[in-house]
């Protein structure tokens, strides 16, 4: 598809899919971020273990690692399969970040780990801690209450609120977020219940982290958590990949140059889904090809990368509203950061309506019994459409993967879904048309 007949249909919000010409043989991408910064990432969560067990004894059966399962799901590709009368090549898997631990989504890699590396920060400066201790130490009345003179802040249109509220809550800290208008009713509720300061917008997620940014500007004792440029949450979604890589081989699936990956990740504003493709990257190279997923009113990603204006361009400027009932991909503007770097690793994107994440809801449930949020549910336009579109059709000839996809894995990453309440999910399932 040529690049103006992609922005006719952005702008008209019709379901696109789209190959990155700009894509680089991994070794030629772009790499801002060294191994080095993501090792250390991993060592600080592993120092934080003793701490998470501590404080959050859900994390005790993983040994206060925070991590997901991947799981095979069969049933939902034999469902795929049959509902749009194609043929999968390979095998489908899930990947479980709706069940992570303390936060339910994705949010729980970048946002806690955010937090936890400002709380090692402070402390080692204020020599309350060293990094030879048992962080468990962290979990104390003497540590919060220290904690308690410094602010946390940060803008969401969710989940990023209800992972760096609950982290930042345990460990002392004041926390303020600043909410988009986009954000659901019941993630305000429990973030209050846990003592969070919840400040609401009747604008879009900019706006929101705009508020938070101005909030802490000037101010020693205030900490922002920079959804649009941070490294630190980046890094933590990072970590993704090396944890990724050990289940692949527990579970003797092969990544190779004759086994490719591919990986669909819904996206927001870029970070976890970058964090997580940049890692893989750096891991399996040419081997793993990796997706985006955006509503069709919200893909400010794709324009960023198909205008080449990255973080300069808004999904208003080409007269969408963007709105969408998939309140954590609900983002107008994408991450500088993360946009530089797609724009040579990521192998494409498809764009989604919001009826079909019920629709892919709907067969989850009804294939796997497996709920999942319906920001979370845009991963599956991946395989559903993996076989009708000439563009992947293009990209699988010209990457010479033709003859090898029968030997392929496909991974939806499941990006939320454990904190939604009983009764929403009944209303979600419910216009599932289950
Ligand atoms: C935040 C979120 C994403 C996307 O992450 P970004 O960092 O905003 O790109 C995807 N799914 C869910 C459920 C989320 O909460």
């Amino acid at each position: 598809m040529n690049e103006n007949r992609i922005f006719e249909h952005m702008k008209q919000a019709i379901e696109v899919e789209w190959a990155n010409p700009h894509l680089l043989p991994a070794r030629e991408a772009y790499y801002p971020i060294s191994d080095e910064q993501i090792f250390d990432a991993s060592a600080r969560l592993n120092r934080f273990s003793s701490f998470f067990m501590s404080a959050f004894p859900e994390t005790i059966p993983t040994k206060g690692i925070i991590e997901s399962p991947l799981t095979a799901i069969p049933n939902m590709k034999e469902y795929i399969e049959q509902s749009y009368q194609l043929h999968l090549p390979g095998t489908l898997y899930l990947k479980r970040d709706d069940s992570l631990a303390i936060a339910g989504s994705v949010k729980a890699r970048g946002g806690i780990y955010e937090v936890v590396k400002h709380a090692e920060d402070i402390l080692i400066r204020s020599k309350l801690l060293n990094p030879q201790n048992d962080y468990a130490c962290i979990n104390s009345d003497e540590i919060r209450k220290h904690l308690g003179k410094y602010t946390i802040e940060v803008g969401s249109t969710g989940n990023l609120g209800l992972s760096i509220g609950i982290i930042s809550a345990a460990l002392g800290f004041e926390v303020i977020v600043h909410m988009s208008a986009d954000a659901k009713e019941w993630k305000k509720t429990l973030l209050r219940s846990k003592g969070v300061n919840v400040k609401e917008y009747a604008g879009d997620y900019s706006m929101a982290v705009d508020a938070g940014r101005k909030s802490c500007e000037n101010s020693s004792h205030r900490y922002f958590v920079d959804d649009e440029h941070s490294v630190n949450l980046f890094l933590g979604y990072a970590v993704a990949a090396e944890r990724l890589q050990k289940q692949l081989e527990n579970q003797q699936i092969t990544v190779d140059c004759s086994h490719p990956l591919f990986v669909y990740i819904p996206c927001g504003v870029g970070g976890a889904p970058g964090g997580i493709m940049y890692a893989l990257r750096k891991i399996f190279k040419d081997n793993v090809h990796i997706f985006f997923i955006e509503p069709t009113q919200a893909p400010c990603m794709l324009l960023g990368l198909v205008s080449g204006k990255f973080e300069k361009i808004c999904v208003q400027d080409i007269g969408l509203h963007g709105l969408t009932e998939a309140d954590g991909l609900a983002v107008s503007r994408c991450s500088s950061l993360v946009s530089k770097i797609a724009d040579t690793h990521l192998a494409g994107e498809f764009t989604v309506e919001d009826s079909m994440l019920y629709k892919y809801l709907g067969f989850l449930w009804k294939s796997e019994k497996i709920f999942i949020e319906p920001s979370s549910c845009a991963a599956f336009a991946g395989p559903a459409r993996f076989n009708d579109s000439t563009e992947i059709q293009d990209y699988i000839t010209r990457r010479n993967l033709a003859d090898k996809l029968e030997n392929s894995c496909h991974i939806c990453w499941a990006t939320g879904g454990n904190l939604v309440p009983a009764d929403i999910r009944e209303g979600y399932l419910n216009k599932a048309d289950i």
